[in-house]
C-alpha cells in the first residue's frame, strides 16, 4: 500500500499528529526509528489481526504488515529488532496498582516468603540490630495461610505483639498483611498511634483483643490508619530534599520493576494531590518512563477545592494523566472486610465493613460529574458492588449524564448475578485482578461457602458475555505486578497448588490480552492512543519469549518478557537488563 494510502486510513485526529511525527508533507519514503520483524505481532485490533512486523517512528506506530511491506521503512539509522518468531504484543497496562507502594515495598522487609511467624520476628530482630532507636521498622506481605506452624501464643489463630515487642522495644514496628487490609503493630507503634487498652478504632476498623481485653497488635482495615499516620509524622523530620529523594527513589524502583515485567502504562489507584504535584514535576523533567494514569484520592472538601486545577486528560503521547477519583466503600474478603449481602460463613455475626459511607461517596460522585472526572470506587463484596451501582445510577439520572461516563468499580470481585446486567446498562467498567482469583481460591469458600463462591465470585465470563468492559491488573504491591502471571490466572484459573477454581469463568487468551491492553486503555479514555498496535498509536510494545496466545496452558507459567519498548525506545531487555536507568 502506498504511504498516501496508509495516511488516508488514519483517524482524522491523528493525521495531523502523524504528519508532524514523520516531519513532512512530502512523499519521500518514511524511515522509521525502530522496526520489529520476523515474528508474530498481536495487534489487538478489532479483528485480533496477527502480522509479522511493525515500524515505529518518533514514538508512534507508523506501519504494521508483513516483512516485505515493512522493509521500505528501514533506513541506515533504523534500529531493527529481529523477533525470530517471537510474539510481540501491545505494552501491558496495569489497570489497578499502587506505584509508590510498589516502590516502597522494595525498601522495606519483604515478608512474602515467610513460612512462620517466628521467621518474621527474626527478620524484625535483624532489622532492629541495624536501626537507630526510634526508627520505624516496616514490612509487608505476611499471610497466615503461608505459615507451616501456628503462632504461639495465638488469639483466634493470630500471633500477639508480645514477641515483636520483645525483639523491638525501642523501634516502632508495622507489618502489613499481603492484602493491605490488616497489619501487625508492636507496643511502640501502638503507643505512637495513641492506642491504649481501652481505645476504639476509627469507623470501618477493628482492634483485635485477647480474652483480658488487651490489644494483640492486629489492626483490621481502617484501624491501621492511626499507626500509618504516626509513621507519616515520623517522616516530618526529613528535610524537603530527603523527602523528594525518597519519593524519586520509590518511583524509580517501581518503574524498574514495571518495565522488567512488560508494563508500559500504570493506573495508580489513589494518590494525594501532593503526590500528583511531585509526579507533575517529574513529567516536566521528562523523567517518567512509564505512562501513569493517576486517580486522585482525598476527602470531598479538598476534592471540591482542587479538582478543577488537576484535570489533565490524555493528549496522546502522555506520561501523566489525571481525570479520575478513587474512593473505597469496603475492605477485602480475606480480612472479613468485604461488605456482603449475607453474613460470612465463617463469621456469622458479620457482613463486613463499610469504609467510606454511601453518602460520602455519593457526594464525591456529584463532584466528579461537575468537574468531568471519572469515579473509580473500590468494591469487593456483593453488597458493596450493589451499593456502588446504586450510587452511580442515581447520580447519572439526577445529572442527566447518560450512560457513557466510563465509571469504574475497582475489583468487582463478588457480584450478585442480578447486578451483572447493571454494569452493562450503566456502562460501568469492571476493573478486576485475574491473579486475585487464583490467590484467593483456597480460602474463598471458607469465607462465603461453596454456593456463593460458585455463583458470585470472579465472574469474568459472565461479565464479558453481558457486554461489560473488563480491565485487568494486580493491585500491586498486593500481588506481584507481573501481567503474565495475571494473564495465566485469567485464562486457566489454576491455583499454585494446581486446582482449578470455577473454570467456567475463564477468559479466552484473546480476551485476557485485550483486558490487559485495549480495555485498560478504554478505562482511561486513551483507546485512541494506545492499547493496540495500529497506525497512529504510541509505540509501546512488549516482546515475549513464547507465544502466550497458543502455547499449552502448562507452558504459560514459564513465559518471560524479553523486551519492553515505550514510545519506540527499548527500556528493558532481559539480556541487557536495564537499558535506560529510570530517573537517571
Ligand atoms: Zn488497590
Amino acid at each position: 500500500m502506498s504511504r498516501a494510502g496508509r495516511r488516508a486510513e488514519l483517524h482524522p485526529l491523528w493525521t495531523a499528529a502523524l504528519l508532524t511525527a514523520v516531519g513532512c508533507g512530502d512523499d519521500g519514503p518514511v524511515v522509521a526509528d525502530l522496526v520489529m520483524r520476523g515474528g508474530v505481532v498481536a495487534t489487538v485490533d478489532s479483528a485480533n489481526s496477527l502480522v509479522e512486523a511493525l515500524a515505529i517512528d518518533d514514538g508512534w506506530v507508523v506501519a504494521t504488515g508483513d516483512d516485505g511491506e515493512i522493509a521500505s521503512y528501514i533506513g541506515p539509522d533504523t534500529e531493527v529488532i529481529e523477533l525470530d518468531g517471537r510474539l510481540a504484543v501491545p505494552g501491558f497496562i496495569e489497570g489497578h496498582g499502587h506505584l509508590l507502594g510498589l516502590g516502597a515495598g522494595k525498601t522495606i522487609l519483604d515478608l512474602n516468603a515467610a513460612t512462620s511467624w517466628q521467621g518474621i520476628v527474626s527478620m524484625v530482630a535483624d532489622a532492629v540490630a541495624d536501626a537507630d532507636p526510634g526508627k520505624w521498622i516496616r514490612g509487608r506481605g505476611w499471610h497466615q495461610e503461608k505459615w507451616d506452624e501456628p503462632p504461639d501464643p495465638a488469639v483466634a489463630g493470630h500471633p500477639t505483639h508480645a514477641s515483636l515487642s520483645a525483639v523491638s522495644p525501642a523501634n516502632p514496628v508495622l507489618l502489613v498483611h499481603a492484602s493491605g487490609h490488616a497489619a501487625f503493630a508492636n507496643a511502640a507503634a501502638l503507643e505512637a498511634a495513641g492506642y491504649e487498652r481501652g481505645s476504639e478504632p476509627p469507623p470501618g476498623g477493628e482492634l483485635q483483643r485477647d480474652a483480658e481485653g488487651n490489644l494483640t497488635g492486629l489492626l483490621r482495615e481502617t484501624a491501621q490508619r492511626p499507626v500509618a499516620a504516626a509513621y507519616e509524622r515520623s517522616l516530618a523530620d526529613l528535610s524537603p530534599e530527603e523527602t523528594e529523594a525518597r519519593f524519586r527513589r520509590e518511583v524509580a524502583l517501581a518503574t524498574e520493576e514495571a518495565l522488567s515485567k512488560g508494563v508500559t502504562s500504570f493506573h495508580d489507584a489513589g494518590a494525594s494531590f501532593a503526590t500528583i504535584d511531585r509526579l507533575r514535576r517529574l513529567e516536566d523533567e521528562d523523567a517518567l518512563q512509564i505512562r501513569l494514569y493517576v486517580m486522585a484520592r482525598s476527602q470531598n472538601e479538598e476534592l471540591e477545592r482542587r479538582l478543577a486545577e488537576y484535570y489533565m486528560p490524555s493528549e496522546g503521547d502522555d506520561y501523566l494523566v489525571v481525570r479520575s477519583i478513587k474512593r473505597q466503600i469496603d475492605g477485602a474478603l480475606g480480612s472479613h472486610g468485604a461488605w456482603l449481602l449475607e453474613p460470612y460463613a465463617d463469621l456469622p455475626s458479620s457482613t463486613g465493613l463499610v469504609l467510606e459511607s454511601v453518602e460520602d461517596i455519593s457526594a464525591t460522585a456529584h463532584l466528579a460529574i461537575r468537574h468531568g472526572f471519572q469515579l473509580s470506587t473500590h468494591a469487593i463484596g456483593d453488597r458493596a458492588n450493589r451499593e456502588v451501582l446504586d450510587i452511580y445510577e442515581a447520580v447519572f439520572d439526577s445529572a442527566d449524564a447518560g450512560r457513557d461516563l466510563r465509571w469504574r468499580i475497582e475489583h468487582a470481585q463478588h457480584v450478585h448475578p442480578s447486578d451483572i446486567a447493571r454494569f452493562a446498562e450503566l456502562g460501568v467498567i469492571a476493573s478486576v485482578q485475574g491473579i486475585h482469583a487464583t490467590s484467593d481460591a483456597p480460602w474463598v469458600p471458607l469465607r462465603i461457602g461453596d454456593e456463593r463462591a460458585a455463583e458470585r465470585t470472579y465472574l469474568w465470563r459472565t461479565l464479558l458475555d453481558a457486554g461489560v468492559v473488563v480491565g485487568n491488573g494486580t493491585d500491586t504491591p498486593v500481588e506481584d505486578i507481573d501481567p503474565l502471571a495475571s494473564f495465566r490466572a485469567s485464562v486457566t484459573r489454576q491455583t499454585a497448588a494446581g486446582s482449578v477454581f470455577h473454570p467456567e469463568q475463564r477468559m479466552t487468551r484473546e480476551e485476557a490480552l485485550r483486558s490487559y491492553t485495549l480495555s485498560n486503555a478504554y478505562a482511561a479514555f486513551e483507546e485512541e492512543y494506545k492499547g493496540s498496535l495500529e497506525v497512529g498509536k504510541v509505540g509501546d510494545v512488549v516482546v515475549l519469549d513464547r507465544d502466550i496466545l497458543t502455547v499449552p496452558d502448562a507452558d504459560l507459567a514459564e513465559a518471560r518478557v524479553d523486551l519492553t519498548v515505550v514510545g519506540g525506545v527499548v527500556r528493558y531487555s532481559r539480556q541487557v537488563r536495564h537499558v535506560v536507568d529510570p530517573l537517571r
